[in-house]
């Protein structure tokens, strides 16, 4: 697997100190490029965790699946709603399926 950052959808985090996906990746490998564009250092240092897919809050990060799970070309992306986090799963073909995982909501929240 691996991470494809989409630099025509990053738009840098605008604004804020640091890039959202360099802040939260476990193993500092996502930077922000003198454009403003982000970018990974190190694919082979990335353990897929998708941290940096899931906090990007205009979805230029996916996840690009194996060629055992989804042949070539198939890609994964994540949208958090307050109470939900929905995946979305591309084929090799562009068929599209969404994935909703409803959070679950401990007494007292
Ligand atoms: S998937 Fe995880 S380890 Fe890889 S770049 Fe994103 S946050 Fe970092
Ligand atoms: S979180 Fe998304 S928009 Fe922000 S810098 Fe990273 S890729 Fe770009």
């Amino acid at each position: 697997m691996s991470i494809f950052i989409d630099e025509n959808v990053c738009n840098g985090c605008k604004g804020l100190p640091e890039g959202r996906c360099e802040r939260i990746c476990p193993g500092n490998l996502c930077y922000r490029k003198e454009s403003m564009k982000a970018a990974i250092r190190d694919q082979s240092a990335c353990w897929t965790c998708a941290c940096c897919v899931k906090e990007c809050p205009v979805q230029a990060i996916e996840l690009r699946l194996p060629f055992q799970i989804g042949s070539n070309g198939a890609s994964l992306k994540v949208r958090l709603k307050r109470d939900k986090t929905i995946w979305t799963v591309w084929d090799a073909r562009g068929h599209q399926e969404e994935f909703v995982i409803q959070a679950k909501h401990v007494k007292g929240d």
